[in-house]
């Protein structure tokens, strides 16, 4: 087989550069050849749990000096890590599952390192974001990622309401022990017939896709007590899209009509709105034959 650092050569891997690097959310076998490249160049590895990158990296064969970077001592070890790359180490960062910066740390770390004027960059990989909606279908063509909901069940409450109205799908992450509220939570802010995908524990064992609606996504839950567990993305099919009402234009076409003939009506009136002159002209017809 051709050697990783072959493989792995269309790009440059500068040193006094901070890598930031994509591992599997459940499935080991989902890094890439460039992960596994890069992960194994590096001084060093700067980790958001040491002890569980450290398992990981022992399957792949790798070993190398970690450094504890998490949500809690992102700044202060972002300054210690600066320190490495001004001595022109290569350094990578991995989060405990996924891509960093995407609901996990990351972000901070970046910001610093790049205002310390040193390269950032980035090796793609495993997302459970990505991994759901590529399974979603086509009504998730364009959609939000929200992360995680508020845990409190009123901020929760507030922000699903702010959001009744969102016209994309919408992405969420939720954890076992509050996916049944958050579910439900859901189908009371949002109208019941909306599409609901369920991707639970995606890339392992017990993988499951549960495609149905709001209204039905509590029942599905509450089922079987082992649908609760594990980690999960939820997809929620965005509002619906009112339709342009046929009357929408009445106000406008009325005032044309007092001055102009119904086709002129129709043309300033599409040159309003954006509405369709046909559709204009029509309207403006039948409330001409109403007024006379
Ligand atoms: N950075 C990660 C990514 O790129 O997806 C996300 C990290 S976030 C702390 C963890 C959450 O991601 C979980 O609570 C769950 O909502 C989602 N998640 C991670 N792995 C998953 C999997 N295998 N199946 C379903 N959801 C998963």
């Amino acid at each position: 087989m051709t050697p990783l650092s072959e493989l792995a050569q269309g790009q440059q891997y500068p040193t006094a550069a901070l890598y930031v690097v994509a591992t599997p959310i459940g499935n080991i076998a989902d890094v890439t050849l460039r992960a596994l490249h890069v992960l194994g160049l590096v001084d060093r590895i700067a980790a958001e749990d040491t002890r569980n990158t450290g398992q990981l990296l022992a399957r792949y064969g790798i070993s190398k000096p970690l450094v504890a970077v998490h949500q809690h001592n992102e700044r202060a070890a972002a300054l210690r890590l600066i320190e490495h790359l001004q001595a022109g180490e290569r350094v990578a960062y991995v989060s405990d599952a996924g891509t960093p910066g995407i609901s996990d740390p990351g972000a901070k770390l970046v910001d610093a390192v790049r205002e310390a004027g040193f390269p950032v960059i980035p090796l793609p990989g495993a997302s459970a974001l990505a991994t759901a909606l590529s399974v979603a279908g086509d009504w998730v063509a364009t959609f939000s990622f929200l992360g995680f909901l508020p845990s409190k069940a009123k901020a929760r409450a507030a922000t699903l309401q702010s959001l009744a109205k969102h016209p994309h799908a919408m992405v969420f992450y939720e954890a076992p022990h509050r996916i049944v509220e958050t579910v439900q939570a859901l189908a009371d802010a949002f109208s019941g017939e909306r599409r609901l995908l369920i991707a639970r524990e995606l890339t392992k064992l017990h993988e499951a896709l549960h495609r149905g609606t709001l209204a039905e996504g509590p029942t599905w839950l509450a089922a079987d007590p082992n649908r609760q567990r594990g980690e999960f993305v939820l997809v929620v099919e965005g509002a619906p899209q009112e339709a342009a009402g046929e009357h929408d234009h009445d106000a406008l076409l009325g005032i044309l009509l007092e001055e102009l003939t119904v086709s002129s009506a129709a043309k300033v009136a599409a040159a309003i709105t954006g509405a369709p002159r046909n559709a204009l002209y029509a309207r403006a017809l039948a409330l001409k034959a109403d007024d006379a």
